[in-house]
This record gives structure tokens, sequence and C-alpha cells, in this order.
């Protein structure tokens, strides 16, 4: 286990009450009824984890993780309230519509398993939607649900015919790659070809589990954590780094388990993920990445995922799309999309989810760019959803350029 003192549980006791985390959560400000991080982490989480006892305005929180780059103390403010909430839930039952948002892994599987499973999903999933079943379950009618993809990405990826290398990378997809978009997955092969390595698919790893952190499952996902750092370690053994497109996969690899579970092994293993373009920008720092890429001529507006913030690494792509010829970036710079994973499809949190967008859609909307890029799904949907423009993955752009 790592030492005591630096689990992120006991860091609620550096809280200088300084209001810095309130300030910059974007729930208090869309919220009246949440009393905001200050009160619901550190101050009335050490009470909870010595007392039964749960502040009820712990559902609001959207494990943005704006509240930890805030903090001036390092209290691991989001980490502190997942911990929370999970433990609300040892004891309390879930709501039904947060067994189908926390399982969608689950789920997807066993679509995919069945004849024309993804056909009919897809159908019955926009007949459900026109006939109010969602909302009757408590996911917001007004959203779409993700559409299954026809094949996989693992089923993609055999047909890919790699040049084999000495120099190899494992490709994380995580659900929403695998499933609904494996064209992002496919764009990533081909970047990481164009740079000389060789990409490998670890089809032994299983749901990153961030869709059951927020939603209080924390044992299941400690599972899904033991699992996939048993994987990233093995590939670790073997110098071979593992690699993740989406923002919120990659930060739960490489932090959130060992904040939330504190064991020494999840540290080690976080140290062997990357986010895609963090690892083309080391290439780009060693003088080792391609940049024979056809021009581009556009002028692109991007929206830095909440959890790209939280790893701490700038923003690669930006540094990535210097050598796209032609190719303007602009920050939005807007904030938090408001959408959160899974938070922005419950019925009870949509107008919230959307009253925090709002900045971000008139900025996208204002920007009038040719396109909008965003490295985190879930952000797409909402971008999508707000503005009625089509994000798409930075990895798409750079992918197409390599001819
Ligand atoms: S994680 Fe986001 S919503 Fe939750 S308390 Fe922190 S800033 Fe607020
Ligand atoms: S920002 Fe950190 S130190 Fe300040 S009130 Fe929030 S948790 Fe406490």
């Amino acid at each position: 286990m790592i030492d005591e003192e630096e689990r992120a549980i006991y860091t609620g006791d550096h809280c200088l009450s300084c209001t810095s985390c309130m300030a910059n959560c974007p729930v208090m400000a869309a919220a009246k009824d949440y009393r905001g991080p200050k009160l619901v982490a550190p101050a009335h989480g050490r009470m909870h984890f010595a007392e039964d006892d749960t502040e009820l305005s712990l559902d609001f929180c959207s494990n943005c993780k704006s509240c930890d780059r805030a903090c001036p103390s390092g209290v691991a403010v989001s980490t502190l309230n997942m911990l929370q909430r999970g433990e609300y839930y040892r004891k309390h039952p879930h709501p039904q519509r947060d067994d189908m948002l926390a399982h969608a892994e689950r789920m997807a599987k066993l679509v995919n398993a069945l004849p024309l499973g993804t056909t009919f999903a897809n159908l019955g999933m926009k007949i459900g939607k026109n006939l109010g079943v969602f909302d009757s379950l408590g996911i917001a009618g007004e959203r779409d649900m993700p559409a299954y993809a026809s094949s996989t990405f693992a089923q993609e990826f055999r047909k890919i015919k790699q040049p084999s290398s000495d120099k190899k990378v494992v490709f994380y997809p995580g659900c929403s790659i695998n499933y609904n978009e494996p064209h992002i997955g496919v764009a990533f092969v081909k970047v990481m070809n164009a740079n000389g390595y060789e990409v490998l698919l670890d089809e032994a790893f299983n749901c990153c589990g961030s869709p059951l952190v927020v939603t209080g499952y924390l044992d299941e996902a400690h599972e899904h954590a033991e699992n996939n750092v048993e994987r990233i370690l093995y590939w670790k053994r073997q110098g071979i780094p593992v690699v993740a497109c989406c923002t919120s996969c990659s930060l739960m690899l490489r932090k959130e388990y060992e904040e939330l579970f504190g064991e020494e092994t999840m540290k080690e293993a976080g140290e062997n993920v990357y986010d895609a373009f963090e690892f083309l920008e080391m290439l780009d720092g060693e003088g080792k990445f391609n940049t024979k890429l056809a021009p581009v001529n556009e002028r692109f507006i991007y929206h830095v995922p909440c959890h790209l913030k939280a790893a701490g690494i700038g923003t690669p792509v930006v540094s990535i799309f210097r050598h796209l010829p032609g190719a303007k970036v602009e920050l939005a710079d807007a904030g938090c999309c408001g959408m959160s994973g899974n938070y922005g499809f419950k019925k009870d949190k949509y107008e919230i989810s959307m009253k925090i967008g709002e900045k971000l859609f008139s900025r996208i909307k204002a920007a009038n760019a040719d396109d909008v890029i965003c490295d985190c799904p879930t952000c797409r949907m909402q971008i999508k959803h707000g503005t009625q423009t089509e994000p798409c993955h930075p990895i798409e752009i750079l992918a197409k350029a390599y001819q």
C-alpha cells in the first residue's frame, strides 16, 4: 500500500477552507442546491468516514475534477466525493437508471454477441426515445444514446495489415472506441504506423471503470482496476507502453485507480499509460515525430476536456497540430462542457449539464470554425447536442494528413 499520509483519503486534512474549489466548481454555479466541494468533500467527508452519515447533495458532483485542479493544498476533492458515493451505495440500492449507465460495457458485449444485435439495438434506442422509455427510466429524453457501430474496433483491428516493427505500443480503446467509434482507433493505428510503431491490442483489458466510479459501484470498479493494472504491468515488464485516445480512460488508468484504491501497483502501472497526443509529443521532443503531413488548411476550435486538464500534461494536441500545414487551432477556453461522462444523461441532471455547457456552446457557435475537435467522447456528444456541429477526435485529422 502507498504510504498512508500520501493517500487521497487523508488529503482532506490539508484543507485550508480557502473556497477556491467552490469558485471553480461548474456544478455549484449551475445548481443552487449543491453545497459545493469544500463542504461535501474535505469537511463532511472526514466526518462521513468516521460515522454513518451522508451529505445528500454529494449526488450533484459530476467528478469533473475542476476542484482538484483549483486546490492549492492538493486535496483530492473529487476522489473524496467518489469514495463517499461508493460508501453510500454499499448501504443503499442503486436506481435502475444508474445500473444501465454504469454497465455500458456489459450491454455492448451482449448486443455484439447477438446476430444483427447492433442494428436492432440502434433501432430499439430510437423507438425507445420516441416513446419516452428512457425518460421513464430516469435518462434524459432529450439525449440520443450513442449508437453501436456495426463492427467493434477489435474486429476492425484484425483486418488491418500493419508493418511489423520493434517499436510497439498497446492501444487501450475503451468502451466508446471499441463499441461506438471504432474509426477513431483505426485512425490511431494509422498515425502510429506512420511514426514507425506497430500497435498491439490486448483484449483482456476491460472498461476502465469510470462509469462505475461515478455511479457509486466502487467495488466493481476496483475489480476492473485490478484486472487492468495486471495487464498494464504485464506490458510494462516488456517495455511496451499503453496508449489511450479517450482522456477519461487514460486518467482513470494513470491516476484515478491509485487515488481511489491506494495500491502501489496502481501507481506503478499509471507510469506506463499515456494519452495518444502526449505520446506523439514525446516523440516530437526526441525529434522522432513524422512531420511528412499533407496540408490541412482548416481552422479548428479545440475543447480541452476537463479530464485531460486533470492529467496535468498540457495540451499536446496543440503542439502536434503545429506540424499540420495550414492548420490553425483556437482553444475554446470556455470551461467544462457539462456532460462529465454519464452525468448529463441523467434526467435530473440534464438542465444542470446544459446550463454548464452554455458558455462553450456560445463560444463554438461564435468561432464558426471549419471543425470542432475534442479528445473526449462524451464532451463530443455534448458539443454536438448543444451546437449541432459534428465534432471529431483530433487523431482523425492527423490520420487524414498522413497520406
Ligand atoms: S468534481 Fe466537479 S462537480 Fe464535483 S465538486 Fe469537483 S468541481 Fe464540483
Ligand atoms: S480548494 Fe482545497 S484547500 Fe481550498 S477549500 Fe477547497 S479543498 Fe480546501
